[in-house]
């Protein structure tokens, strides 16, 4: 038996503070010593929608990351760049095999995920049979758009696109039950537990954040429809496994939390190798 591997399904490489390395490949190491750190089997780094010298392209963290059995890699897309020739390079990208997932970032532009423009992003994720993941609730941005990140948003584009496998990240916090009951009614959505802090838990947050993912897991039954993700730098990988701890879960919830679920849905090997 291959000994569990816990799986974070939301990781970045990019800049968001000061105090980070400037360079992408420091980054990256403070990343693997984190994981190791915390007995992180596998993590997915997701690219930006938009590319700077603080964010890397998802060629360039392809290229970093080589063929790093331990990274796999979601790709950020812009919402203002769905032309033909950005949608051949995302083929191109699905094509190599490396890319685990696709990655939405409505609120930050605006548009809705149930967007008509998306058809050809979501035909490429339905033929190449990887999940797209939307960002939804609370932006660290101010000026991000609210209306564009409720859950609820997910529902249309997991109705109208039943082939897509869709991942809610951040339970649209604070709409919780709201994400839940997409999840709930969706064969085609799951949801990631990823971004609920900055850092590590404050006491009295994490309490109210331990009450509110019970609610989710009693009212779903189970955690069949759920990630683990932490969303580091932005969260530390530490406070979020003592988090999860605290839920008070079963050894079968437990593990479908940490591993199951995601290597499943990513198509991640049991020892954390890649067979997408
Ligand atoms: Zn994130």
């Amino acid at each position: 038996m291959e000994p569990p591997v816990i799986v974070d399904c939301h990781t970045h490489l990019n800049r968001y503070f000061d105090e980070q390395p400037p360079s992408v490949q420091q980054r990256y190491a403070q990343l693997r010593a984190e994981m190791d750190a915390n007995g992180v089997g596998f993590a997915l780094v997701l690219s930006s929608y938009k590319v700077n010298e603080d964010r890397p392209s998802t060629a360039d963290i392809l290229r970093l990351v080589e063929d790093d059995p331990r990274i796999g890699v979601a790709a950020g897309i812009s919402f203002y760049d769905l032309g033909v020739e950005s949608l051949a390079e995302l083929r191109a990208l699905l094509g190599s095999g490396r890319v685990h997932a696709l990655k939405l970032y409505p609120g930050y532009q605006a548009f809705y995920v149930y967007d008509p423009q998306l058809r050809g992003v979501y035909d490429l994720a339905a033929e190449f049979g990887v999940p797209v993941m939307i960002h939804t609730g609370d932006t660290y941005d101010r000026l991000g758009k609210l209306k564009y990140t409720h859950p609820l948003t997910v529902d249309e584009a997991a109705v109208d696109f039943r082939e897509v496998n869709f991942v809610i990240c951040h339970m649209g916090n604070p709409w919780l039950m709201d994400a839940a009951e997409v999840i709930y009614k969706n064969e085609n959505v799951m949801g990631d537990i990823s971004g609920f802090t900055l850092g590590a838990f404050e006491e009295r947050f994490e309490r109210l954040m331990i009450d509110k993912v019970r609610e989710v897991v009693a009212y779903a039954n189970g955690t069949g429809g759920l990630l683990f993700g932490t969303d580091w730098p932005i969260c530390d990988m530490a406070s979020y496994l003592r988090f999860v701890e605290k839920l008070g879960l079963s050894e079968d919830e437990s593990e479908n939390l940490l591993y199951k679920n995601a290597a499943r849905l990513f198509r991640i090997g049991p020892a954390g190798d890649s067979h997408a």
